[in-house]
């Protein structure tokens, strides 16, 4: 088995202030210290961004945005460049979250533009992909991946998948505490990486896989364990600073 760097990623979603992200940021500069093999990284909502880069900077932690634009600049009110996230010292972008997806309408297409936005400008794309309960039920959980993978290879090419990260989120299993076991989500993470794998088998090889859902402190380090998952993407439990320090250590 290929040793791949872990990732632990804290996606903030809409959450926090100045004063509460003070307090987690300073938690968490100064106790994930020393890790071995595991990288971590913050994503706070767009305004807290050069708060982010002013306590992590010189810190082991990375930061990030939770989305990006597909356009390079102009008149398009409300959306933030990915030339803007890197001017305040951001290395990664999540696109395709399943919110964005629901809530906001984004398409696989959106996701493919943003995605390419991310890259030609050196931000690293977090590609979140992942299948609702019914299309779990109804045995279509793959294809709906596989789908919202080709997407992105039909636009970037499969080359770009070394360049970024991709997390398999089930959409039942974010913020409901309801964690896909730790088969479940590695039968996915190897369907994925085998799909990569029938493309190019290096590439397949390097990409780091994120599981995210649920994950916390309690059930992180068996997920983890698994021979496919890379990391997490983690969402409630990376706003409470002990249990994101204790996932980042069980990576
Ligand atoms: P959760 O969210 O950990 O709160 O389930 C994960 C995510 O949406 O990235």
């Amino acid at each position: 088995m290929a040793m791949r760097q872990k990732l632990v990623a804290g996606n903030w979603k809409m959450h926090g202030n100045l004063v509460d992200n003070q307090a987690l940021l300073l938690s968490l500069r100064t106790q994930l210290v020393g890790l071995r093999n595991v990288s971590c990284a913050v994503f706070p909502p767009a305004p807290y961004i050069p708060q982010a880069q002013h306590e992590l900077t010189g810190s082991a932690i990375a930061w990030g945005a939770q989305n990006v634009s597909k356009h390079a600049k102009g008149a398009f009110t409300g959306e933030v460049a990915a030339s803007m996230l890197l001017d305040f010292g951001c290395k990664y972008v999540l696109l395709g979250h399943s919110e964005r997806r629901a809530i906001f309408g984004e398409t696989d297409e959106m996701a493919a533009a943003k995605f390419m936005a991310a890259l030609t400008s050196g931000l690293t794309p977090v590609l979140c992909v992942g299948e609702t309960l019914d299309e779990r039920e109804s045995g279509c959980a793959e294809s709906v991946i596989a789908r919202q993978i080709d997407a992105i290879i039909e636009v970037a090419g499969v080359s770009a998948l070394a360049k970024a990260v991709v997390a398999y989120e089930p959409v039942w299993a974010i913020g409901t505490g309801k964690t896909a076991s730790p088969e479940q989500a590695q039968a996915i993470h190897a369907f994925i990486r085998q799909k990569i794998a029938g493309l190019d088998a290096g590439i397949a090889q390097g990409l780091m896989i994120l599981y995210g859902g649920s994950v916390k402190a309690a059930n992180a380090a068996e997920l983890f364990s698994q021979p496919d998952i890379d990391g997490g993407l983690i969402g409630g439990a990376s706003l409470v600073a002990d249990e994101f320090i204790a996932i980042c250590k069980a990576a």
